[in-house]
């Protein structure tokens, strides 16, 4: 039998369109996978959500190859060495990945790359993970581009229109396995407490993703471009979990809104969202950390406040604004806020109380079942103003305006905050402004069972404005 090849699954648990599990299966060698449970101090380890949602998806793919009569091996350890030694131990001729790009990722795959090539084992990397390698397109001049626009114009010529592979029927398999550790050993579920409960609506793993995917070209792509902004309606596609882990292909995703029935206008708004999927992980592969440095340096003379009990409230979802509350206390519940809620969310934190962003991208990245390192960072700081094409940072979202624009109804504020539910729409998202008597037939007691907004508006909106002033006059 001829020498086994390695196929490392990384941020791509799934068997169709994987580039990396296609040519693995192409040597005609036997194949054995394996996932490695990173904890390299270099390389950010996944937030309680996330290690979650990773349980359950090895749990499915580990399956998922059982039923093709193979096998997940899984190791914990520095990812780099462990599949050095595990490359020699089996006599591997080539290990394959796919590759993706968060800090520190990319200098340690070229590392591995080289310590393999020493003991004569190829290294292959495929692009799986996105639509583009991170480094196309360039601007005229070469450069990588820092405006979404002309970047995403750029980059939907070169998106090549080639199918999506379907998964293997069969998987070549060793005559012997390597050890394995075993998945429950590795205590990614959450215990005492176990605060999960909430996030039973999700299916992680390839099939949960196929579905998600389905039903939303089904139900959702036709009215996208109006819904996406309205956090009570299911108007998005909330793949951002599986794409985040690789369940199903961006490719995939893509070309389902492409062969849709749905009207153009509709599918290329989707197409523009994995569209700031692709831009959010150039960005990120420029080589910086951008969840410790500012894109735009200006921002490293911002006077942030520090302010742990306002941190605290805006983490709990009791702020006095009904929308901020919503949503992170959906946050909280089910490991996913709505985006136009997070913008809002976001900016309350970095405007209304003057928070440096990197704490609240952290919150985000411990609690989001979708936390993406690139995502993540492009959007607190395009919110914060110091991003990449970012919100210019005078503008400040009005919580009570976003409310009544978005969520007009108060289905949202009412699902998430139960203790307003009561309230007439005309007051849902601004509790303060209701007289004393329709408070007291709704059950709403303003600094009891609700807080008094902790920040006022308007004031908060010239305190932010101020702030942004003095950076502006310390860096000139
Ligand atoms: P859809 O509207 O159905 O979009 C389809 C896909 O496009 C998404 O699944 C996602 O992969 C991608 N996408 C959509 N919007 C964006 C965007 N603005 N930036 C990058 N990709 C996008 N997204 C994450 O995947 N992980 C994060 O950690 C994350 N953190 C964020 C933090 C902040 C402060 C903000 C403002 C946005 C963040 N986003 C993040 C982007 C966006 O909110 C989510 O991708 C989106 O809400 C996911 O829901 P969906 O899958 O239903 O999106």
């Amino acid at each position: 039998m001829s020498r086994p090849v390695i196929l490392w699954f990384r941020r791509d648990l799934r068997l169709a369109d994987n580039p990396a599990l296609a040519a693995a299966i192409a040597t005609g060698s036997p194949v054995i996978p394996v996932y490695v449970l990173d904890i390299s101090p270099d390389i950010r380890a996944p937030g309680a959500a996330s290690l979650w949602w990773l349980n359950r998806s090895l749990a499915e793919l580990a399956a998922q190859l059982s039923d093709l009569g193979s096998r997940l091996i899984l190791r914990q350890g520095q990812a780099a060495l462990e599949m050095e030694t595990l490359a020699a131990e089996l006599g591997a001729q080539a290990v394959l990945w796919n590759a993706h790009y968060d800090p520190g990722v990319a200098e340690r795959d070229a590392d591995l790359a080289q310590a393999l090539k020493a003991q004569g084992i190829e290294p292959r990397r495929f692009n799986g993970a996105h639509l583009l390698p991170p480094d196309l397109p360039k601007t005229k001049a070469g450069a990588p581009f820092s405006v979404f626009t002309p970047y995403w114009n750029a980059a939907q010529t070169l998106i090549a229109p080639t199918q999506v592979s379907a998964a293997p029927r069969e998987l070549p398999v060793p005559l012997t396995w390597p050890y394995s550790e075993r998945l429950g050993d590795w205590r990614l579920h959450p215990r005492a407490p176990d605060w999960s409960t909430g996030f039973s609506d999700w299916i992680p793993g390839e099939a949960g993703a196929q579905a998600r995917l389905s039903a939303f070209i089904d139900q959702g792509l036709a009215t996208y471009a109006a819904d996406r902004d309205m956090p009570a309606a299911a108007g998005t596609s909330r793949l951002s979990p599986h794409l985040h882990y690789g369940e199903i292909s961006p490719k995939a995703c893509w070309r389902a809104a492409q062969a849709s029935s749905a009207a153009q206008t509709q599918v290329q708004k989707f197409q523009a969202e994995l569209g700031w999927r692709e831009f959010c992980a150039a960005l990120s592969s420029r080589g910086r950390d951008l969840a410790v440095d500012n894109f735009n340096p200006q921002f490293n003379a911002f006077p942030w406040r520090d302010d742990p009990e306002a941190l605290e409230a805006w983490r709990g979802g009791r702020t006095g604004y009904p929308l901020v509350d919503a949503g992170m206390r959906q946050l909280w519940a089910t490991g996913w806020m709505h985006n136009r809620v997070r913008m809002v969310a976001a900016s309350f934190l970095v405007k209304h109380l003057l928070v440096d962003w990197r704490h609240g991208e952290a919150w985000f990245w411990d609690t989001l079942v979708d936390a993406d390192h690139a995502s993540n960072t492009g959007g607190w700081q395009w919110v914060a103003g110091s991003g990449a094409d970012a919100a210019p940072y005078f503008r400040i979202f009005n919580p009570v305006a976003q409310g009544e624009k978005f969520d007009p109804d108060g289905d949202f504020v009412r699902r998430w905050v139960p203790e307003l539910a009561l309230l007439p729409t005309s007051h849902i998202h601004a509790p303060w402004t209701a007289p004393p008597a329709i408070l007291s037939r709704a059950g709403v007691a303003l600094g009891g069972n609700y807080p008094h907004p902790i920040v006022d508006h308007n004031q908060a909106r010239q305190r932010a404005l101020a702030a942004y002033a003095t950076m502006r006059d310390r860096v000139v």
